[in-house]
């Protein structure tokens, strides 16, 4: 008997252990969002890769393109769908290998309808939480009718954007999205890495939830460019969470004069205090960041 219960505490104390570690390192011991084990794929250097944030004013979307796939996080608001569709075809925009929602509220999910319905997406992922509104309706309503797949994507998977470019997510928690709670704060957090090039994406996660993600990964969350959390609200962009990501630029989505302020003065001197060159499209249009995993350049395109 006492060994049975010697044996219960060791494979109890194993648990917590694992729990305590989160996905433990990078490298290794994530898993594929499709379940299979992730491979280490070495980053071709010669192959370049843009990440362009566009100018969609007040709300977030941003097209990765690597050799072999096109990838999409988040779409804007309902209002910008049209400007959302051209500037795609302006890319020369067909098909979306994935598209990526980090949160259900309109600046993120507002251009999924026209983008589900004009282009050839092959799989969607979001964080599995759930609203009521309409805009959520539609967009789900048209993925079970085109019959694209879809995934719930959480903390400690790993997505494969081809050529060497990975995405491996730090948030949100599968007991997180259960609990429910801040839809901004859950969303989707992840870290695309090319190589030596790395950037984190942030959503509108907000402070709360950026000490946790702190507390469970620490300088894994180191990245060369980071995408500003919720465009630049004090609510957002703790210090110390700046500090571990240690990127030496910034980009930040938000409209001409929008209703929110965003940037507010509060997160624009963290980020000059932490020395981190800031883009934002208000001013200087859509963003376009170019790699090859080495070295990277930001080109702004002033429209
Ligand atoms: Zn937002």
């Amino acid at each position: 008997m006492k060994k049975i219960f010697n044996f219960i505490i060791v494979v109890m104390m194993a648990a917590a252990l694992i729990i305590a570690l989160g996905c433990g390192n990078l490298a290794d011991k994530s898993k594929n969002a499709d379940g299979s084990k992730a491979t280490t794929t070495q980053a071709k250097t010669n192959e370049s890769v843009t990440i362009k944030m566009l100018n969609i004013g007040q709300g977030d979307s941003i097209l990765i393109k690597t050799a072999h796939q096109v990838i999409l996080i988040d779409t804007g608001d309902v209002d910008m769908r049209d400007k959302l569709v051209e500037l795609l075809k302006k890319e020369n925009v067909h098909q979306i290998d994935k598209l990526i929602i980090t949160h259900p509220h309109a600046d993120h999910l507002g251009g999924a309808y026209a983008v589900l319905k004009d282009f050839d997406v092959k799989q969607v992922y979001d964080n599995g939480q759930t609203t009521s509104n309409a805009t959520y309706r539609t967009y789900m309503k048209l993925i079970t009718s085109k019959k694209i797949p879809y995934k719930q994507l959480l903390d400690c998977e790993n997505i494969d954007f081809g050529s060497g470019v990975s995405f491996r997510v730090f948030s949100p928690t599968a007991d997180e999205i259960k609990a429910g709670g801040d839809l901004n704060s859950n969303s989707i957090v992840g870290k695309l890495v090319y190589d030596k090039f790395s950037m984190l994406f942030t959503g509108d996660c907000e402070a709360d939830r950026e000490k946790v993600i702190l507390a469970k990964y620490g300088n894994q969350l180191k990245s060369t460019i980071l995408k500003s959390p919720h465009h630049g609200s004090k609510t957002s962009s703790n210090r110390e969470y700046l500090k571990a990501i240690a990127s030496e630029a910034v980009l930040i989505s938000c409209g001409v004069n929008n209703d929110y302020k965003h940037p507010h003065d509060v997160t624009m001197n963290k980020y000059n205090d932490l020395k981190m060159k800031i883009y934002r499209t208000d001013k200087d249009g859509s963003i376009t960041i170019e790699t090859d995993g080495n070295t990277y350049k930001i080109r702004k395109e002033n429209t």
